[in-house]
């Protein structure tokens, strides 16, 4: 019934939604044949994702879903407006990013637009691991050094210089052992799981770095930078404790470094509260690394900095992408931001995001499983742990709770170091009654007996 009743721009572009459908498990097996890593799956049966209209996704077999855990797709599925801006620039012209087109400066000059006054410079490349990577190599060339800050259990790309300050061991096992010599990790400020917590934490945070930057010192290393997400990701969004990014970003402004911030998961509106991460800190970086939500799916990345730092790398070095900022990559950044603002949905994951939250923390009220609920706007964590002292991570539980979400109709997946954390991250354009379905889903899953 749903092909009828989902106005889907496949149907505008004429696409036979009445084609007999693939067979879902001939699909993954040819999956599982020729595609070099499968995404890891925690399902004991993965659907097979054939289409999607906003907030919800449509399996081979016609079954829907609720996609709660798509944090690229920012607009929604299927958007016609941005199908239809795709289809005009494909038509007109898509070619490498060395030719001048209107749209590389638009695009650039938006997006300065968004960011703190003084960093006016944009580079584009395609993901964010390729953004970071890019705001390490110019923290290079700008300091003339290596070593970087990073912390531990953060995941910031799989490229080489994105890889290594990436010490999350959930994403990457190898981190702990591969890690070179310019990377200098500290512990992560996690107020909810980490060493220090509650009120008062801050400064023990702050020490660890103070300690890790004397260590720096008595080697007689210079410092290159500091990167980090502003909001604490890799366990469901966690913000950093007050004051935490002043003080680390005064450290290393000291010693001549650059600061970075990955707004690549938490930029754009997600927290529905702040447009950027580092607004909840009240600091300015000196580098932003952004991208998945700026293209709703499509490769699309940017780094914005000040442009003394930006020269840098001209006189060390060289930057340039053959597809990233391509016209159609501008023009769907454009739309993207046009649609943002016309739909108003950082607003949307806002008010959802906070009703969803109050819902959320309703049913760690009822069940002891939830130990907190995490994160602002439509950036939530639900941790589940086996006791609130010792908070022993409910891992086991908390992929058997995402199977049954999925045999109930919604997408979800386990993250954090312990894979016991739901981290929720759905379209910005989620209604609210979408996010009554969800809660009202996890209830009952909790109820049967979690
Ligand atoms: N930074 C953060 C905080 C991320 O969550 C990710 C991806 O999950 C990346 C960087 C890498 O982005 P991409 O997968 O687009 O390369």
């Amino acid at each position: 019934a749903w092909r009828r009743l989902c106005p889907s721009p496949a149907l505008i572009l004429g696409i036979d939604c009445n084609a007999p459908l693939p067979d879902a498990a001939a699909l993954l097996d040819r999956r599982q044949c020729h595609f070099a890593r499968p995404q890891k799956n925690y399902y004991r049966k993965p659907p097979e994702i054939e289409r999607g209209w906003k907030e919800h996704l449509f399996d081979v077999e016609g079954r829907a879903y609720l996609d709660m855990v798509n944090n690229v797709t920012i607009l929604g599925h299927g958007h016609p407006r941005l199908s239809a801006a795709v289809a005009r620039q494909w038509s007109l012209l898509n070619t490498n990013s060395r030719f001048h087109y209107a749209a590389v400066a638009e695009f650039s000059e938006r997006l300065a637009a968004l960011a703190p006054e003084g960093l006016d410079t944009v580079f584009l490349v395609n993901s964010g691991s390729e953004a970071n990577d890019l705001a390490i190599r110019l923290a290079w060339a700008h300091t003339g050094t290596r070593n970087m800050l990073s912390l531990l259990e953060a995941y910031h790309g799989w490229t080489v210089a994105s890889d290594a300050v990436s010490t999350s061991i959930a994403d990457n096992p190898q981190a702990l052992t591969t890690r070179p010599d310019w990377v200098h990790p500290v512990v992560s400020p996690n107020t909810y799981r980490g060493p220090f917590r509650g009120e008062g934490s801050t400064v023990h945070y702050v020490d660890a770095v103070a300690a890790k930057l004397r260590e720096l010192d008595e080697k007689d290393g210079r410092l290159a930078g500091f990167i980090c997400e502003t909001v604490y990701g890799n366990a469901g969004g966690i913000p950093l404790p007050p004051g935490y990014l002043k003080a680390v970003y005064a450290m290393v402004r000291a010693r001549g470094g650059v600061c970075i911030a990955d707004e690549v998961q938490v930029g754009y509106g997600r927290l529905g509260h702040y447009f950027w991460g580092f607004e909840e800190q009240g600091v300015v970086p000196d580098v932003i690394t952004v991208a998945k939500g700026m293209g709703n799916g499509h490769p699309l990345g940017a780094v914005i900095t000040r442009r003394e730092i930006a020269d840098a790398l001209e006189k060390e070095g060289y930057f340039f992408s053959s597809s990233g900022g391509s016209p159609v990559s501008c023009a769907v950044g454009l739309t993207v931001l046009d649609i943002l603002h016309d739909e108003a949905l950082q607003e949307n994951a806002r008010t959802v995001g906070d009703h969803l939250k109050a819902r959320l923390q309703a049913l760690g009220q009822k069940y002891p499983l939830v130990g907190a609920v995490h994160g602002m706007g439509l950036y939530l964590g639900v941790e589940f742990v086996r006791d609130r002292e010792t908070l022993e991570p409910a891992t086991e539980e908390t992929a058997a709770i995402c199977n049954r979400l999925l045999e109930l109709g919604v997408i979800m997946q386990p993250t954090g170091d312990h894979l016991n954390v739901l981290k929720i991250k759905p379209p910005l354009c989620l209604a609210r009654e979408s996010a009554d379905f969800f809660a009202d889903v996890l209830a009952k899953v909790l109820e049967e007996g979690w």
